[in-house]
């Protein structure tokens, strides 16, 4: 049976939920940890080295960030970034046009007017 990684959007932790592919995508899935089923499955974790793991936990962990300035969009543009490049996926053209507006000092909530389609990209960064 395969497994298939989440992270729980309620309590922040990775967990590994076995489930057949006949379940998958069908059976609710809940966080063994908090019970929530606010889960997101993590695409692409497969090509991520394993020596990489500790960094996305860092990354995961919003203390990590540390100078990170959530009033601030060139702070916010900056971690952005990185979390990009750290994560190693393809990010879409509008995350970058996104990143770029952030640290040219764009006021984040301006540039998500324009752009309504960001929601997803808002979620997987986990803000
Ligand atoms: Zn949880």
């Amino acid at each position: 049976m395969p497994g298939y990684d989440y992270r729980c959007r309620d309590c922040g932790k990775r967990s590994v939920i076995y489930q057949s592919y006949q379940e998958y995508g069908v059976d609710p899935v809940a966080c063994p940890h908090c019970g929530s089923s606010q889960l997101q499955r993590m695409i692409g974790r497969v090509r991520i080295a394993k020596s990489e793991d500790s960094r996305l936990e860092d990354l995961s962990d919003p203390s990590a960030w540390g100078d990170l300035d959530e009033q601030d969009p060139r702070s916010m543009g900056k971690m952005m970034r990185k979390m990009s490049r750290e994560l190693g996926e393809d990010m879409p053209p509008e995350f970058d046009e996104v990143v770029d507006r952030l640290e040219a000092g764009e006021d984040p909530e301006q540039i998500e007017q324009d752009m309504p389609d960001l929601g997803g990209v808002d979620g997987d960064m986990g803000f």
